[in-house]
């Protein structure tokens, strides 16, 4: 199928783009276009104008100050994997990217599309779940923070207010004590996964003192697992215990690709790979 009708607006400042969303309330934005072009091209959505804020220079870089690495929205997913900032700051991202997609797509998506898409299969929403995260909105009047925590609210849906732009994310840097893991089962490689964790702690000694699990393609929206990563922390962790408390966080979904107790078994194993990884005690 085509895409319907639209028109195109470029605006060339953040304001102006923000102005636009304002006037067109039936506008989307496009960044990368990797996940827009494909929903147009399948009518599942016709906004009336689409918004390009691909070239807008306030909504890139990558940066670290006072212990707080900052990712622009319009990093693409290609220079996510090749930065060194990231490599030494938040090593998880640079694991994790490496199974978004193909190249080709991975040279024109952004990182703020990819969180302001809100797919549950996707993996940077997981990851900044895990990161303990902080992203930064900018709308008519002004800035807004929202943690990952309160981002992501439902099937491809966010806190993103209509007339907001996520500009950039905000992740605490890693710190020496710090442990992360990344797993995932998809059918091929580059595919979206079956089932995915992505986890960012801190050891003490053998054992963990914090843990955040970050699942995505286990229900409609990226989750943590509270309640897994508590039974993971201490000298008294357990994996079993942990596991078994998969069943409270987690409410994963039947689809053709596995059903909610495939998904569930998956995550289990999925959890003691990334776990058994980071060589603690549990
Ligand atoms: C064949 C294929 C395979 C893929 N496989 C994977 C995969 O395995 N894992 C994965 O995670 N992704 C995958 N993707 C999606 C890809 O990673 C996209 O790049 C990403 O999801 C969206 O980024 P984008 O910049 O292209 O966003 P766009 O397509 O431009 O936009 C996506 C949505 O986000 C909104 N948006 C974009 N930027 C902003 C912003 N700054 N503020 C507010 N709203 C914004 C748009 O309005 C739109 O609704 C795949 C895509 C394709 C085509």
């Amino acid at each position: 199928m085509k895409a319907p009708a639209f028109d195109y607006l470029r605006p060339s400042s953040l304001d102006d783009a923000i102005k636009l969303l304002g006037a067109h309330p039936d506008a989307k934005l496009i960044a990368g276009g990797q996940s827009l072009l494909a929903s147009l091209n399948l009518r599942l959505s016709q906004p009336s104008h689409l918004i390009d804020i691909g070239r807008l220079a306030e909504l890139r870089g990558i940066s670290v100050n006072g212990g707080v690495l900052r990712i622009g929205a319009l990093t693409r997913h290609a220079e996510t994997m090749a930065s060194p900032e990231i490599a030494a700051h938040a090593p998880l991202l640079t694991q994790a990217i490496h199974h978004v997609a193909h190249a080709a797509i991975r040279s024109r998506g952004t990182f703020g599309g990819s969180l302001a898409n809100a797919d549950p299969a996707a993996e940077l929403p997981a990851c900044v779940l895990a990161l303990n995260a902080t992203l930064v909105a900018r709308g008519p009047s002004g800035e807004r923070r929202i943690t990952a925590d309160d981002f992501f609210t439902g099937l491809f849906e966010t806190a993103l207010a209509p007339d907001e732009i996520l500009i950039a994310i905000d992740i605490p840097v890693a710190t020496p004590d710090g442990v992360h893991g990344f797993q995932e089962l998809a059918r091929r490689s580059g595919d979206y996964a079956i089932v995915g964790l992505a986890a960012a702690g801190k050891r003490s000694g053998t054992h963990l003192s914090e843990l955040r699990l970050g699942w995505f393609s286990v229900g409609t929206k990226a989750t943590l697992a509270p309640k897994a990563a508590a039974a993971l922390i201490g000298p008294a962790a357990s994996l079993a215990r942990a596991s078994e408390m998969l069943a409270e966080d987690l409410e994963p979904h039947d689809d053709l690709q596995a059903s909610g107790a495939t998904r569930m078994s998956l995550a289990r194993v999925l959890l003691k790979r990334v776990i058994t990884a980071m060589e603690v005690a549990a």
